[in-house]
């Protein structure tokens, strides 16, 4: 990675004019002319602090320099009075279409990674997004998907799948699923399947630990066991969302121990959700664990409510006094109302994929869990359907630098960029290499860059009405490409690209 690479020295009147009105210098002349010019933005690298007024070169899919000099381009953008960043990385995204997406893009994210359930098979997966994708799309093989295989027959299992969908799983087959125990031999299929979607090119394995109540311990560090061998995070929703004994803690500690007696990287995902009350207590214990060398993370997401299915192994019996809620908190999302014993029976019992968001978390810690310096910033979106959804899809980017940082003042711009971009980056690299390049607005840098104005940008997304974009967000490139311009879409692009491991060979 370096920024000597030989500029394209070619030049156009057209990028002279432009930077003439917009009252820009002019770059020397006999300089190179790049692709794109982010001109005069002020450029906040969290990687290496740089703040300051730059000025961006873009050739191909890659930054090729950041420059204190005015700079040729074929397109210039004057970003002055705007922040250049890298583009979001959001490693928590079950939103993995192209109207997810195009949410994702307005609000600033370049990268979105399906880690927490994962994707099964991986390669069809993969080959369903090719050429297809607005931005960066990634995933962890699933754990939930591969013990289900395991039990219903691999063949069939991948003969009814729709990869990204439900398919022909009914709601009956797959609670049946989750409920149940493996047999040592389905057991063994199970981890067979997984290695298969490592092979394929899967940056993890992903675990719905809490949904798959039928998942014993020893199966789960069995999982843990095959990560280590493989080298790769294991990225889990942890087994317990609750305040009383066995509370949210344990749930940790369980990560932890198979990290510690595996070897495995391991992330909780959504601390917010998973740790309700006790996020202080676990942040500091993820601390104490990474100084004895076990490597954990965590993330959260800007919002005290959570989104899941009403059929889900988390409304089994007794999660009111579990999560410490009643029927009133529970959202049904596709008309928004609030249930009651009723309502909730009826739609766990008739429509159990249905979506509900459920009202639990306290806002002072989602506060806490935004503003910690350990804590990645992601979004755990979700698709939509019929026009429903959480308002977390659309804003979450948005709404952590428009409320928590501009508002609230809660945490500084840069310190919220770092935790976007290179926090997220960071953790990933070292088990996939491609990640080292993004995250960073530096020469040599995949350019995915995100360019907004740190004075208005907000999100709009409300429970009511998730479907709104965020504001603010200007420019958005993805390798090199606009998928946002002038504030608005960019129609007909399909710049993003797969993240997939080294190691699988592609
Ligand atoms: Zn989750």
């Amino acid at each position: 990675v370096s920024n000597r690479t030989p500029y394209r020295a070619r030049h156009t009147q057209a990028g002279v004019a432009l930077l003439l009105a917009a009252g820009l210098p002019l770059p020397a002349a006999g300089a190179p002319v790049h692709d794109v010019v982010l001109a005069g933005g002020r450029v906040m690298d969290p990687g290496t602090r740089l703040d300051a007024v730059r000025h961006v070169g873009i050739d191909g899919n890659r930054i090729a320099v950041v420059s204190e000099q005015a700079l040729e381009g074929r397109t210039v953008i004057d970003a002055s009075g705007l922040v250049v960043a890298p583009g979001f990385v959001d490693i928590h995204a079950h939103g993995q279409n192209n109207l997810a997406n195009a949410y994702q893009a307005r609000d600033g994210v370049t990268t979105a990674l399906e880690l927490e359930i994962g994707v099964a098979p991986v390669a069809l997966w993969y080959r369903s997004r090719a050429g297809q994708a607005l931005i960066n799309y990634g995933a962890a093989v699933s754990h939930t998907a591969a013990r289900t295989a395991a039990m219903l027959g691999v063949e069939k299992f991948r003969d009814v799948l729709d990869p990204g969908g439900e398919g022909l799983i009914t709601a009956e087959t797959a609670q049946r699923a989750n409920h149940a125990e493996l047999s040592p031999e389905q057991l063994e299929v199970m981890l067979a399947e997984l290695a298969r979607g490592l092979d394929e090119g899967a940056l993890g394995v992903g675990l719905g630990i809490q949904y798959v109540p039928g998942a014993r311990r020893s199966e789960i560090y069995r999982v843990f066991q095959l990560a280590a061998r493989r080298g790769v995070p294991a990225f889990a929703h942890s087994r317990i969302t609750a305040m009383n004994e066995p509370d949210c803690i344990s749930a940790l500690q369980e990560l932890i121990a198979d990290a510690a007696a595996t070897g495995a990287a391991a992330h909780m995902m959504h601390i917010n959700s998973s740790g309700i009350r006790q996020i202080p207590t676990m942040m500091e214990m993820m601390a104490g664990a990474r100084e004895r060398g076990i490597d954990i993370s965590t993330d959260a997401y800007p919002y005290a409510a959570a989104n899941t299915g009403i059929g889900s192994a988390i409304f089994d019996d007794g999660w009111q006094q579990r999560v410490g809620i009643g029927y009133g908190d529970i959202e049904w999302v596709a008309t928004g109302e609030r249930l009651t014993e009723e309502s909730f029976e009826r739609l766990r019992r008739e429509q159990p994929w249905g979506s509900v968001i459920a009202h639990f978390m306290p806002e002072d810690m989602v506060d806490y869990a935004i503003a910690h310096p350990e804590v990645i910033i992601a979004s755990d979106s979700g698709e939509f359907v019929d026009g429903r959804g959480h308002p977390r899809t659309a804003g979450s980017f948005s709404r952590v630098l428009g409320r928590y940082v501009r508002e609230r003042r809660l945490l500084d711009l840069m310190e919220a960029l770092r935790k976007m971009t290179f926090l997220p980056a960071e953790r990933l690299a070292p088990f996939v290499p491609a990640m080292a390049r993004k995250g960073r607005l530096q020469p040599g840098a995949d350019a995915d860059v995100t360019v907004f104005d740190p004075a208005t940008v907000i999100d709009h997304a409300t429970y009511a009405q998730p479907m709104q974009y965020s504001t603010g967000v200007m420019h958005v490139l993805v390798g090199g490409t606009f998928v946002v311009r002038d504030g608005a879409p960019v129609e007909g692009v399909f710049p993003g690209t797969a993240v997939l491991r080294a190691s699988a060979g592609r």
